[in-house]
């Protein structure tokens, strides 16, 4: 890993009842619809799937805008994930997911690139 460990990861919920794992929480299970949920932080390792370049408007004081990549990740978990990312990410390149804070939003999950 190469992100701050306090930081590095992917906040999921587990069913209890069929043990799906997901890392958007909806507040039910969408395999069996079970209330019966934990939270869980699990590795951020992945490779990318896919990345594309988002190019918005620069607003002063907003560090959300601008250009930016989108990338899909395939977490060596098996889950998928849509997250931020740098621009020069190329699809196969290994990365790790990370985000400011564990208990931010998902839509804050950065991609960083692995150290060979
Ligand atoms: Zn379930």
């Amino acid at each position: 890993m190469t992100a701050d460990s306090a930081n590095a990861g992917v906040l999921v919920e587990r069913c209890e009842q069929c043990g799906r794992v997901a890392a958007l929480a909806r507040g039910f299970c969408a395999v069996c619809g079970s209330h019966d949920l934990s939270p869980r932080v699990i590795g951020g390792d992945g490779n990318v799937w896919s990345i594309t370049t988002l190019h918005s408007r620069r607003r002063d004081g907003d560090p959300e805008s601008g250009t930016f990549g989108i990338a899909l990740v395939v977490l060596d978990a098996g889950i998928r994930l849509m997250v931020r990312a740098p621009v020069d990410l190329r699809i196969g390149d290994r990365v790790e997911l990370a985000r400011p804070d564990l208990h931010q939003p998902a839509s804050l999950v950065q991609a960083i690139r692995e150290r060979p």
